[in-house]
């Protein structure tokens, strides 16, 4: 069967990357989280003190970019890559409250999203992708075969990143979360360089009041109905 490319895409904490990651893994693909490649050159940058209160230095950055080399590993234990930062495994450090707050400031930057395009097309170069993010169907695969665009009200996507991080001991405040996913959806959609939109030909999920098993059965019978 000819394998195709699949492009998810949608508001932060709507669960596209647990979608996602179900799907490739049922289905034999290779599953790429862009979001991950983003809070990973936002560490970067923490740690290389590129990020003050002021906001990002650009040029210091531009001068840096090429030193920053993202890759992922398929962990069998937890079914799905693990992402790691100049060969260092980053996985729980990308996933924090201060890179969630920074990581938006970030993406906004026209040579950052240019360099992680191309990797991510070459990633999905030859089908057999499920790529999630913000502009996978607009941008990076603008012909993948089948689309999705994810939502989810505001409130409940900040429930689930609350659940999430208290599950993994992080402490965590509900109104800062909300306050993060709100404004995180804003810088998303209004930036000037591949802002977040729903693609033309993309179906639309509002799993608001989906259980994780009904979106899997949903996106899989989507997947069934494009391959036939
Ligand atoms: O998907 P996740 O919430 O981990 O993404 C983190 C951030 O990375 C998003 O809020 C967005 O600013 C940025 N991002 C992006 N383009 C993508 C994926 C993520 O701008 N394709």
């Amino acid at each position: 069967m000819k394998k195709i490319t699949i492009a998810i895409d949608g508001f932060s904490s709507c669960g596209k990357s647990t979608m996602a990651k179900d799907l490739a893994r049922e289905i034999g693909y290779v599953y790429v989280d862009t979001g991950a490649m983003y809070r990973a050159v936002t560490l970067y940058c923490i740690e290389h003190g590129l990020i003050t209160d002021e906001g990002v230095d650009i040029e210091a950055l531009r001068e840096k970019m090429d030193d920053v080399k993202i890759s992922f590993q398929f962990n069998a234990e937890k079914g799905r890559p693990d992402t790691y930062l100049n060969g260092t495994l980053v996985e729980d450090r990308i996933r924090t409250m201060e890179v969630s707050g920074k990581v938006s400031h970030v993406a906004v930057i026209d040579f950052v999203r240019k360099a992680m395009v191309s990797q991510q097309q070459e990633m999905g170069q030859g089908g057999g992708v499920v790529m999630d993010g913000r502009d996978i169907g607009t941008t990076v695969f603008p012909n993948a075969e089948l689309k999705i665009f994810v939502t989810a009200s505001a409130e409940v996507r900040a429930q689930r990143r609350y659940d999430e991080l208290t599950a993994k001991g992080e402490a965590c405040n509900m109104e800062e979360i909300l306050a993060n996913v709100k404004e995180r959806d804003y810088i998303d959609s209004h930036r000037e360089v591949s802002p977040l939109r729903q693609a033309d030909d993309a179906l639309v999920l509002d799993n608001s009041h989906m259980t994780i098993p009904e979106q899997k059965a949903w996106l899989m019978e989507k997947y069934q109905e494009r391959c036939q």
